[in-house]
């Protein structure tokens, strides 16, 4: 007997402080696009790029993240970044996945243009490329020609383009797919600084979020 093709699952890592609509939308669009099974967003307990002290605690930022996708069947939230001690690299994340998951899955690493932009700041980014696929969601302000300089240029000089400038294909095997998403320009900065300055979040980010924001007094 033959073995059933692997099913597909979204990795969505972030800080998500908090996470927003920008978020959530792209990654219901991904699965859609891509016919996805699961998508699993991973809050970053301790985020390599980004400074302690703007950082909301890990246990906060994973509770806000839940809320987010409780109503969603296709959605889920792992704490796997918390269960371990130390900054919280992507490569770590996905070769443990690799591990426990085995052949049943394949997996699609979802971030942002600005985030692939920088990913030779990474971990053992060149390696993160022969582990799983890729998908790259524009952003508004980034420009997705600099992709290619990027993935040619500092990951692997052999990326080879796909048709109709859907993405590129590593020599591993694995993609790099840039999903047409659309676009909103929110971001969690947007988000905690019109806290700050008292203005309305509301529509940025589901209802049960902004609720648990205001009860918490964060942002503040
Ligand atoms: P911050 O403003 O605090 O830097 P952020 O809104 O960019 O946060 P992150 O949690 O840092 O959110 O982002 C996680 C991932 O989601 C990154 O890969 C980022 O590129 C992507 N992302 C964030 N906002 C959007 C958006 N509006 N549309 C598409 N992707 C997004």
């Amino acid at each position: 007997m033959t073995n059933p093709p692997p099913k597909r699952l979204g990795l969505f890592g972030g800080t998500f402080n908090p996470i927003h609509y920008g978020h959530l939308r792209s990654g219901e669009e991904v699965v859609e696009a891509l016919s996805l099974d699961r998508l699993w967003f991973i809050p970053a307990a301790v985020p390599p790029h980004k400074s302690p002290p703007e950082i909301t605690p890990f246990e906060v930022r994973l509770e806000m993240t839940r809320l987010a996708v409780e109503d969603n069947p296709r959605a889920e939230v792992s704490d796997v970044e918390g269960r371990r001690p130390g900054k919280s690299y992507s490569i770590e994340t996905v070769r443990l996945l690799r591990r426990e998951l085995g052949q049943t899955w394949e997996l699609y690493f979802i971030l942002g243009l600005d985030a692939i932009l920088e990913i030779s700041t990474w971990k053992d980014f060149r390696e993160l490329f022969s582990l799983c696929h890729f998908v790259v969601l524009d952003r508004p302000g980034y420009d997705r020609r600099q992709l290619e300089e990027v993935l040619r240029g500092e990951v692997n000089p052999y990326f080879q383009p796909l048709a109709e400038g859907g993405g590129f294909q590593h020599p591993s095997g694995y993609r790099v797919l840039v999903v047409s998403t659309s676009l909103m320009d929110i971001s969690a900065t947007l988000i905690r600084s019109l806290v700050r300055a008292g203005r309305s979040i509301r529509y940025l980010l589901p209802e049960a979020v902004r609720g648990y924001i205001i009860k918490n007094k964060l942002y503040l």
